[in-house]
């Protein structure tokens, strides 16, 4: 199971397009809405939060301290400090812009339980949706003639 984003404008859900793993548990997510009219990009995090259960982690971590090269672990995943592979138990979404993710190290002997915090971090490039409710708020607070001033210039195009 890997993580589920969600557009923060309009709260569907968003393609992983590029993760960049920035450590063995921090990577950047270049997400894009699913839904074309929307159409919001954005960099959202996927970062360590806090350990739940320590488990067998410290262990593990004297016997093989040095963790490896990152770039050989899969960025769409989550991973314990270990460098194993760790499984996703349940999402908290707190926010469509926040969710914290249960993790759980699928090595037995390390078992280290732990949370990441998945983030929206910016936008990329803006939604659809959010341009035209910007639009139409300006045109709202306009007097009638700039109105229809606007509405000549916009006939132009
Ligand atoms: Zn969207
Ligand atoms: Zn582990």
């Amino acid at each position: 199971m890997s993580v589920k984003v969600l557009c923060d404008t309009c709260g569907k859900k968003a393609i992983i397009g590029k993760a960049r793993r920035l450590s063995v548990d921090d990577v950047d997510l270049f997400c894009s809405c699913h839904d074309p009219e929307c159409g919001l990009s954005f960099k959202a995090e996927f970062i360590f939060s806090h350990t739940l259960k320590l488990g067998g982690l410290a262990t593990k971590l004297a016997s093989n301290p040095l963790i490896h090269d990152i770039s050989c672990l899969d960025p769409h995943r989550p991973y314990c400090r270990c460098g194993s592979v760790a499984i996703i138990r349940k999402t908290n979404r707190v926010s469509v812009s926040y969710a914290d993710v249960y993790c759980v190290c699928s090595d037995k002997e390390c078992g280290h339980q732990f949370v990441n915090k998945l983030l929206y971090l910016h936008t990329l490039s803006p939604s659809a949706k959010n341009c035209s409710a910007l639009v139409s708020e300006l045109t709202k607070a306009m007097s009638p003639s700039h109105k229809q001033a606007l509405q000549q210039e916009l006939a132009l195009f």
